[in-house]
């Protein structure tokens, strides 16, 4: 039985999905005017935990988006466009600006491998749906115009801020209060489409019924939400900072233009922080994956410290404790190697894997996994080919290769990746040294790095 905390409600609840053959959950992506901080893939992370365990169980429909458009500097509707703003940064387009960070994050995403999601949604690619929402909305009385956009009223939603709790709200409203707009109604209206300035044109901009404009932020994660998984989804994921804001603004939307309950489980994962305060983007002080390369950290001692916390306590980031990390996942594997490569699947590794199951199933309890997996390398009552078969099948979870030194995961190599291997091979054996070095070239676009070892070619993830 697996067990989610959900904020709705705040409380552990057992998790029962709409249907047992196809469990929907939608999680907020990346804003792509920059790169990815190690404190936004933190939050993949705890997804892509999330989509382990659940796929121990059911089929999973895992929706992600990437918000290429319409998030502006402030979370309420204050500021610039974040892209707009990357392209004046860099002197790119706000088009080449999102292509970039969004391969940048794909590569992240998959050195700390995070599965990826079955639908990737851009939000560029789905203003339609995002127009028919709120048009939708305004049918059923819900909008005003003003002279910069289309709003929602939040008083015309009762249920608005459940997800906070009125107390929360009460303060988020004082907060807007004082960055209120002249023309909103209320405190907490939102921007459903906002007006292109009249003096500057736009880089990204569509037509619609009420101007040209582009679409606010909140609504592309519910059309896009909803146009793949339905007007109720089982998971709704994100960051802690989203739930006050931009959760709270899809509930209203969603739930005034259907009539039901847009998500059944909200879950949440906490901040990583830095000692001297919050991790952004905006603010340019972040670490990425590329960072911590640099200073020769392998990105799998990052998911190894991630996994050392549970994702709803704040998480302080340090070198120090990745080193710390880096240097136990070192251990962990060269443990795992000494136990030899023979697996043996008995009654006692069943027990154990129940073991493991159940600290994933209680609200993902990784630190608890992870323990038990130090645990069964200690034991005394478990043959080295029982432990192995344990660790394998703890690292479909963890997915921390710990399997790693003795025999590399084949498999994980893309078939187009193993084409270029098996073509070099063969112009190195044909001694066409420009051919090969064309190749190696050509696998590492591809997102791998091959070495000539005495053994052959040895490839491993960029
Ligand atoms: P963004 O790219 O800013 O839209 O954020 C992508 C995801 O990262 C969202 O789910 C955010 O809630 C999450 N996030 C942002 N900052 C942090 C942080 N310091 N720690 C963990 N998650 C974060
Ligand atoms: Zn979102």
């Amino acid at each position: 039985m697996i067990r989610l905390y959900n904020t709705a409600g705040r409380r552990k609840e057992e998790f029962v999905p709409q249907q047992p053959t196809r469990v929907t959950m939608y999680c907020c992506g990346p804003t792509v005017y920059n790169y990815a901080h190690i404190g936004n893939l933190r939050t993949y992370i705890f997804e892509d935990l999330l989509a382990r365990t659940i796929r121990l169980h059911y089929p999973l429909v895992h929706v992600m988006n990437v918000t290429d458009v319409g998030h502006l500097v402030s979370d309420g509707d204050e500021g610039e466009d974040k892209m707009e703003l990357g392209a004046a940064r860099e002197g790119k387009s706000a088009w080449d600006i999102a292509k970039f960070y969004e391969q940048k994050f794909w590569q992240d995403y998959d050195a700390l491998h995070c599965t990826r999601p079955t639908v990737i949604s851009r939000a560029t690619e789905h203003i339609a749906q995002m127009i028919d929402l709120v048009k939708t909305l305004e049918e059923k009385g819900y909008t005003y115009r003003t002279s910069d956009g289309i709003y929602y009223d939040t008083s015309k939603f009762e249920r608005y801020g459940a997800l906070v709790g009125r107390a929360h709200l009460d303060g988020l409203q004082g907060g807007a209060r004082v960055e209120m707009s002249g023309e909103k109604r209320n405190p907490t209206d939102f921007a459903l489409w906002k007006f292109s300035p009249k003096d500057k044109k736009r880089q990204m901009e569509w037509d619609s019924p009420w101007g040209v404009g582009f679409p606010g932020w909140h609504i592309e994660c519910s059309a896009m939400a909803m146009k793949y998984l339905g007007h109720t989804l089982d998971i709704h994921c994100g960051g802690i900072d989203h739930v006050m804001i931009h959760h709270t603004n899809e509930i209203a939307q969603s739930e005034a233009a259907t009539g039901k309950k847009y998500v059944n489980y909200w879950v949440h994962g906490e901040f990583l922080i830095l000692r001297s305060g919050k991790m952004s983007k905006s603010g340019g002080t972040f670490v990425t994956v590329d960072v911590l390369r640099e200073k020769g950290y392998e990105p799998l001692a990052y998911r190894y410290l991630c996994l050392g916390a549970h994702y709803r306590t704040q998480l302080e980031f340090s070198y120090e404790s990745l080193d710390s990390a880096a240097k136990s996942l070192k251990n962990l594997r060269s443990a795992v190697k000494q136990l030899g490569a023979e697996q043996q699947l008995t009654p006692n590794v069943q027990a154990w894997k129940d073991k493991f199951i159940a600290a994933m199933e209680d609200d993902l309890n990784a630190p608890k996994a992870l323990a038990l997996v130090w645990e069964v390398l200690r034991s005394a009552d478990l043959t080295a080919a029982e432990k192995r078969a344990c660790v394998a099948f703890a690292d479909t979870i963890l997915a921390l290769d710990l399997l790693v030194e003795t025999e590399r995961p084949r498999a994980e190599i893309p078939t187009e990746v193993q084409a270029l291997l098996d073509e070099r091979a063969a112009a190195r054996k044909a001694k066409d040294w420009k051919k090969s070095d064309e190749l190696r070239d050509a696998i590492l676009h591809a997102g791998y790095v091959v070495k000539d070892t005495p053994k052959g070619q040895e490839v491993t993830k960029k």
